[in-house]
């Protein structure tokens, strides 16, 4: 099936310049959305994950199913101040200014593999932000899995994890 036809491209969203690659219509698609979280559970089986981390707000979209088809858990990796209770905080750099990912203390047990999820991989420093995150509560992280590779980006050379993405996209 070609998956990448189911992609929505949305020119200047959020801001002018930017293609946003959607994934609304994929989602909206049971066959094209079944096999895409079938191709990423195979992609990550290897990894031998006991967790799946999704990164807000999309990522929860893939890595929710992809816990269940695999049998392991899943935990939210999420922006500022959404997460309740005591949380451990990563700041990370962005081209103007920082932002913060949080996970909840007590989800994840030192050793545990967790393998990071999320819709779209562009220069990677969301996810690489997150991949930190991850290792500072104690967990191994034994590879990242996406939707869509934006190839032109290199964010899979910022990231010092094995990488899978099921569409690589210009
Ligand atoms: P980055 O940190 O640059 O790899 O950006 C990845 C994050 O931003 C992911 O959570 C994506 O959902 C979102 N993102 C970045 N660029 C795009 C784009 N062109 N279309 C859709 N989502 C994007």
């Amino acid at each position: 099936m070609d998956l990448a036809s189911h992609i929505r491209h949305v020119p200047d969203f959020p801001k002018p310049g930017i293609l946003f690659y959607d994934i609304s219509t994929l989602l909206a698609h049971s066959d094209a959305w079944r096999e895409t979280i079938d191709r990423m559970a195979e992609a990550i089986r290897p990894m031998q994950p006991d967790l799946l981390a999704g990164i807000e707000s999309r990522g929860f979209l893939a890595a929710a199913p992809l816990a269940l088809a695999l049998g392991k858990g899943f935990v939210m990796v999420r922006k500022r101040g959404k997460l309740p209770g005591r949380t451990v905080s990563h700041a990370y750099a962005l081209e103007y200014g920082e932002d913060v990912v949080e996970v909840q203390e007590g989800m994840i047990e030192p050793g545990q593999r967790v393998v990071l999820v999320d819709d779209l991989l562009a220069t990677g420093g969301t996810a690489s932000a997150a991949v930190t995150l991850l290792r500072k509560v104690g967990a191994e992280v034994p590879g990242a899995a996406f939707i869509i590779e934006l190839i032109g980006l290199g964010g899979r050379a910022r990231l010092d994890v094995p990488t899978e993405t099921v569409l690589q996209l210009e």
